[in-house]
């Protein structure tokens, strides 16, 4: 299909997310006794290294390495906030990667890796070779950032459900139960993090089926930021929808046909400059302090942590800071020899945190990983990432890029002309295929990576 303008590219990105890499080579198989590449993480991106790698060569034994039977995904998550889904609708199985592709799983948690004689421990205090392993276990959450907060805080008052799971039904809960009239804090964490427009198209889904149930509701997102991923676009679709008073800071480029309303809507958003960090809370209380010492009431807190790559790569070594730093032709750890670390806990420059770049990172890395096996120069590698979010469910937003990589610095850019992030002049109907596309984007790329 010949792609000559961004809808066609978002088309061709929302039917199947297969752009990254070269593409799997057919070469020499190993036979019988091929190598043994081991995954830790049945998540999105170590599910998809899992599946594409057999794909590449059935030869291969794969083995993944996971804590939990099932997979809860993120994507869909906030559609469960919003009663759309059920939490049955964000769980896969992992019985098409088994019965189809011959993935190999044991549910169990890595406690240990061993670089030099490449052994795993697991907690059972099984242990297991490999001859190159894929890392991709996600993210952890900084605790102690904020006075008041604790993973204990997390679990019993002020929810992140940002991962999906307990997380997911308690907020939902604690939303079905929120009065009409009461209001719900939403606090984004700082840059970098899983998903940069998930906690606003949060507000936006929530928002939509307040405006029905809980009309005197109010949303108020209390941000570090000064900006976030496709704020623009978002902005515009409150203010068309749910009386959104868009700052003088984001008036740039915005349409003429703009509503200036005297008191905010449904939806208010604080920036950081604006007074919106949040520096403490009180679970008791169900308050948040800002920065500028003003303490707020909420009848539910959704505050989402700021992160870090997942406990598991401190415990492995593989950390510079928070995150895991990688040589981006192989994806492998400029730490430790033989271990690809891919998704969301790795240094990926300009690529976002998301399930979509933890995908087309993890066809790289199957990509690579096969020519490293064979002896073979890696190939030039590309990525992709589209993230669709809904303003409302008949209203879309997205942002997209292709990646490269430059060879003179070693990091992964965008390249020129790719992608970018919808037009603030879309038409009605635009943004209507919008919210299409990404009601097919989720179907597909849950069957690319998992099924
Ligand atoms: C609300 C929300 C909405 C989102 N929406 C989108 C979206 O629309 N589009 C998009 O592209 N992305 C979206 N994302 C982001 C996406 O979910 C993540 O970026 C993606 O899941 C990252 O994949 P990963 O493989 O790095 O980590 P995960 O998918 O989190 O997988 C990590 C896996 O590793 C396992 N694990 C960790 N440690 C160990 C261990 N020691 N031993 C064994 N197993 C272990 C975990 O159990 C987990 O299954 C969203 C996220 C949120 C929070």
């Amino acid at each position: 299909m010949p792609i000559s303008d961004r809808r066609d590219f978002l088309k061709f990105l929302a039917a199947g997310s297969v752009m990254s890499s070269a593409g799997l080579s057919p070469g020499m198989a190993f036979g019988q006794n091929g190598p043994h590449v081991v995954i830790i993480g049945g998540g999105t991106g170590g599910a998809t290294a899992a599946k594409y790698l057999k794909m590449g060569d059935a030869t291969i034994r794969v083995t993944v390495i996971e804590t939990n039977q099932v997979y809860r995904r993120c994507y869909g998550s906030n559609e469960v906030l919003n009663g759309q889904f059920g939490i049955e609708d964000i769980t896969i199985t992992y019985d098409a990667l088994q019965g189809k592709y011959g993935v190999e799983f044991i549910f169990d948690t890595v406690v240990g890796v061993d670089p030099q004689t490449r052994r795993i421990t697991l907690k059972s205090g099984d242990k297991l070779g490999y001859d190159r392993l894929i890392v991709s276990p996600g993210i952890d959450f900084i605790w102690d950032g904020v006075d008041g907060y604790s993973e204990e805080v997390a679990r019993q008052a002020m929810a992140h459900s940002w991962k999906a799971g307990e997380q997911t039904l308690l907020l939902r809960r604690q939303i079905s139960d929120m009065p009409d009239g009461g209001t719900m804090i939403i606090v984004p964490p700082v840059n970098p993090y899983r998903c940069p427009p998930g906690p606003y198209e949060r507000a936006s889904l929530l928002a939509e089926v307040f405006q029905k149930e809980k009309p005197k509701a109010k949303i108020l997102i209390l941000d570090p930021k000064d900006g976030f991923a496709k704020d623009q676009p978002f902005m515009l679709g409150w203010n068309r929808m749910y009386v959104f008073q868009i700052p003088e800071t984001k008036m740039d480029g915005m349409p003429d046909d703009i509503s200036i309303f005297d008191t905010p809507g449904m939806i208010e958003w604080v920036s950081g400059s604006a007074g919106g960090t949040v520096e403490a809370v009180d679970a008791a209380a169900m308050t948040v302090t800002t920065e500028f010492g003003d303490t707020i009431h909420g009848d539910v807190i959704n505050f989402i942590p700021p992160q870090k790559a997942a406990k598991l790569a401190f415990d492995m070594d593989l950390v510079d800071g928070n995150w895991c730093p990688i040589n981006h032709l192989t994806m492998e750890s400029t730490r430790h020899a033989n271990i690809h670390v891919i998704g969301d806990s790795c240094i990926a420059d300009v690529m976002p945190k998301s399930g979509y770049s933890a995908n087309t990172q993890a066809k790289v890395v199957a990509a690579q990983i096969l020519h490293l096996l064979r002896d073979e120069e890696p190939e030039e590698p590309t990525w992709a990432n589209v993230c669709f979010s809904r303003v409302s469910s008949e209203y879309g937003v997205s942002v997209g890029g292709i990646y490269r990589l430059d060879h003179e610095t070693g990091q992964i850019i965008s390249t020129k002309g790719a992608g970018g992030v919808s037009p603030l002049n879309a038409s009605h109907q635009f943004n209507r295929l919008e919210a299409l596309y990404q009601e097919a984007w989720m179907e597909n790329f849950v069957a690319d990576s998992f099924g």
